[in-house]
């Protein structure tokens, strides 16, 4: 064993041992950065494993492919299976703690955006897709590199949007559509000016089935992104969404049910949080 590979089993270890603690998860996004500023072969092969711990099979993929020889029978069928794997992207690989590159550069993005009160992180949830090559918005025309690849309501078949035309409120107006169902929300929100603006004026998420925007404190709360149970765990709110009066009348055993919530999975958890009083809601569907 190399010392990239020793450094890697002893974190897996430690991964593995508590659960997946956020710092055990932390430790594994460090080591990730680490090697991949080294320019040790021995450290790009480790890089996979990494990669494909933390579920970033997109990642560990493009890493693998300019590392096999067509003679290694083993990492070709490595290199197969992460081929699979990687169709569903870096989506729903394990959340990051903190910090990191990405994370940044995410950061700064998001400073040049629209502000949107009811999705505050559009880029981290994926609702909106950036490219290098810009595309044409479907409400303004002009071209744009950051678009808008979340449900859209309407007769015609559109919804690449630019941020700007999604805050405005002229992408929905022109279409007359909206981004999210106004009879598929939270209930106890009076103010008609919010669920406007939730409805015309804020990016959607995508659901396995109808959508449902959840409320608290008198108004609609902030779509926080896309969770399994190891999320909650790791975010330390599992007790948090247990203590919702929604589990009622779902009728689950709510314990049960949230253990069998994984990201990406049939059982998906929809993560919100009350802008008033900072509490996790959740919502949850199956495929
Ligand atoms: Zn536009
Ligand atoms: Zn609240």
């Amino acid at each position: 064993m190399n010392e990239y590979q020793e450094k890697y089993v002893a974190l897996k270890e430690a991964y593995t041992r508590s659960d997946g603690s956020a710092a055990s998860v932390q430790a594994l996004y460090e080591y990730k950065d680490y090697l991949e500023e080294q320019d040790a072969p021995e450290a790009k092969w480790v890089l996979v494993d990494v990669c494909e711990t933390l579920e970033l099979y997109k990642t560990a993929y493009e890493t693998l492919l300019p590392l096999v020889q067509q003679t290694d029978r083993k990492a070709i069928r490595k290199l197969s299976r992460l081929l699979d794997l990687q169709g569903v992207g870096d989506r729903y690989a394990l959340r990051r703690p903190e910090g990191g590159k990405e994370r940044a550069a995410r950061a700064a993005l998001l400073a040049k955006l629209p502000r949107f009160r009811y999705h505050p992180d559009p880029l981290e949830t994926g609702a909106f897709l950036t490219v290098d090559e810009a595309v044409t918005c479907e409400c303004c025309g002009k071209p744009t590199q950051i678009y808008y690849d979340g449900p859209f309501y309407a007769i015609e078949d559109v919804g690449r949007f630019c941020p700007d035309c999604i805050a405005s409120g002229k992408a929905a107006e022109k279409y007359g559509g909206a981004f999210q169902d106004d009879c598929s929300v939270g209930d106890g929100v009076d103010d008609p000016a919010r669920l406007e603006e939730l409805i015309h004026r804020t990016p959607g998420y995508h659901g396995w089935q109808q959508e449902f925007w959840r409320a608290h404190c008198g108004d609609y709360c902030a779509f926080v992104g896309y969770v399994g149970y190891r999320d909650l765990k790791q975010m330390g709110i599992v007790d948090e969404v247990l203590d919702d009066v929604i589990w009622e009348e779902w009728g689950e055993e709510p314990e049960k049910m949230l253990k069998s919530l994984s990201n990406g999975g049939s059982v998906q958890g929809y993560l919100f949080r009350c802008l008033h009083c900072g509490k996790h809601r959740l919502w949850v569907d199956c495929d």
